[in-house]
């Protein structure tokens, strides 16, 4: 009997929304790969190598016979090493078996969803929101529920917007500082007068995502735990692929109260056991070496994103604030949309960014995949030479286009 392979992707599959990044990131290789000259400013991926004695520590690691199963929630020597950062770094206090080390941040916040989620419960998402978090919650079983910000606002969610949002189904609040794509990092009264909110609520935890924690060009990001009350309702999630450049590695972790963190592990056993075992080993030299690299790393990020902020100036309808933290610029073109290019209509977000990597050879993602439909994302974590070249080329785009009903609509009748 002939077997339609089609037809065996689960629903759940099916419906899952598709990863803009990766889709806009693959699209740009594919077009280098046919020989276009394709500027990707598309993903996250700090052009930094890791650090030489990370590297070291993993193939001594190797060599040392680190290359079977590791406990799942991570070697006892990794979870003291990450208490012991927690402590001295964002003045957390968490014991090693309330941490869980897992591949990468993203399988951290997938195992808090799933550790933590009933059918139906609902997921405050504040937009622009890093597009995983929507798929991840959709697999779990949670119902998103959105919350808009805007450039104006620094992408800042407000306590009275979160208050208003809340329901008796409301059982996460994903908060991501710095973040991405907004770059918003909190004041500390802004954060304790969310966190103020978050105690009136009977089932509300948070996740603080802190993966960009070091890369703040202005303020000074707080861990949400640390916040009157909030250590016991907060699941704080971090990794090594951004501040120590370490992407590919895949090592991320979270520390939570000890019985959301033991499910957590309970999940993590389920769907992939312990992570890397000679990873693990090279995050002890990692967290243990000192953070001059990522200080270093930071002040690349600065420059970038001021000659971001120079060259999107040069674009007159474009509304930028240039971002606090994080490796990303998110611009709003709403005021430039529809427009025209002569031969084809470019009526939104999404097909711009197409028309930008098809015409102009420049990858960027449009802001839909972050819940943000007005703004496209700039990732500046590429090298000086593919940003100044990519800025040049989107900037030299939007000057040919026809703006003129976008102009007419903003005039108003
Ligand atoms: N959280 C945020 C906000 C991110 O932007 C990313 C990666 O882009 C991650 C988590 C995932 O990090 P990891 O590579 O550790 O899975």
């Amino acid at each position: 009997m002939p077997y339609d392979a089609a037809r065996a992707v689960s629903r759940r599959t099916a419906e899952l929304g598709e990863a803009a990044i990766q889709h806009m990131a693959q699209r740009a290789r594919a077009l280098q790969a046919a020989g276009r000259s394709i500027i990707n400013l598309s993903i996250g991926e700090p052009d930094f190598a890791t650090p030489a004695h990370i590297c070291e520590a993993a193939g001594k690691a190797i060599a040392d016979g680190f290359t079977h199963y590791a406990p799942i929630a991570g070697f006892p020597e990794l979870r003291a090493a990450i208490a012991r950062k927690l402590r001295e770094e964002n003045g957390l206090d968490y014991e090693p078996s309330e941490i869980v080390v897992s591949n990468g941040a993203k399988q951290a916040i997938t195992n808090a969803a799933f550790a933590t989620l009933d059918p139906g419960d609902e997921v405050i998402l504040v937009a622009p929101y890093w597009a995983s978090y929507e798929q991840i919650v959709a697999l779990a079983g949670g119902m998103p529920v959105v919350l808009r910000t805007t450039s104006e606002d620094g992408f800042k969610l407000k306590p009275e917007a979160l208050a208003d949002a809340l329901t008796k189904r409301s059982k996460l609040l994903i908060l991501n500082a710095p973040g991405n794509p907004s770059g918003t990092v909190y004041e500390p009264a802004e954060l304790a007068a969310l966190a103020a909110v978050a105690a009136e609520h009977p089932r509300l935890l948070v996740v603080s995502d802190e993966v960009y924690e070091y890369f703040a060009f202005e303020g000074e990001p707080r861990s949400f735990a640390t916040l009157d009350g909030m250590r016991q309702r907060t699941i704080t999630v971090n990794g090594f692929s951004k501040g120590f450049a370490m992407t590919g590695w895949r090592l991320g972790y979270a520390a939570a109260p000890l019985a959301i963190a033991s499910a957590m592990a309970k999940i993590q056993g389920a769907f992939t056991a312990g992570a890397n075992a000679f990873v693990q080993q090279a995050a002890v030299a990692a967290l243990a070496g000192g953070r001059s690299e990522a200080r270093q790393m930071r002040d690349v990020y600065r420059r970038r994103r001021d000659l971001v902020a120079r060259e999107l100036a040069a674009i007159p309808g474009i509304r930028f604030v240039p971002p606090p933290g994080s490796f990303y610029a998110f611009p709003d073109v709403s005021a430039l949309l529809p427009a025209h290019d002569g031969a084809q209509p470019i009526g939104d977000v999404d097909q711009l960014c197409d028309w930008l990597l098809d015409q102009y050879g420049v990858a960027v993602v449009p802001g839909s995949a972050f819940g943000d439909a007005r703004c496209f994302r700039i990732s500046f974590a590429a090298s000086d030479e593919a940003l100044a070249e990519g800025l040049k080329r989107i900037v030299r785009a939007i000057a040919t286009l026809d703006h003129s009903i976008a102009r007419a609509r903003n005039a108003g009748p």
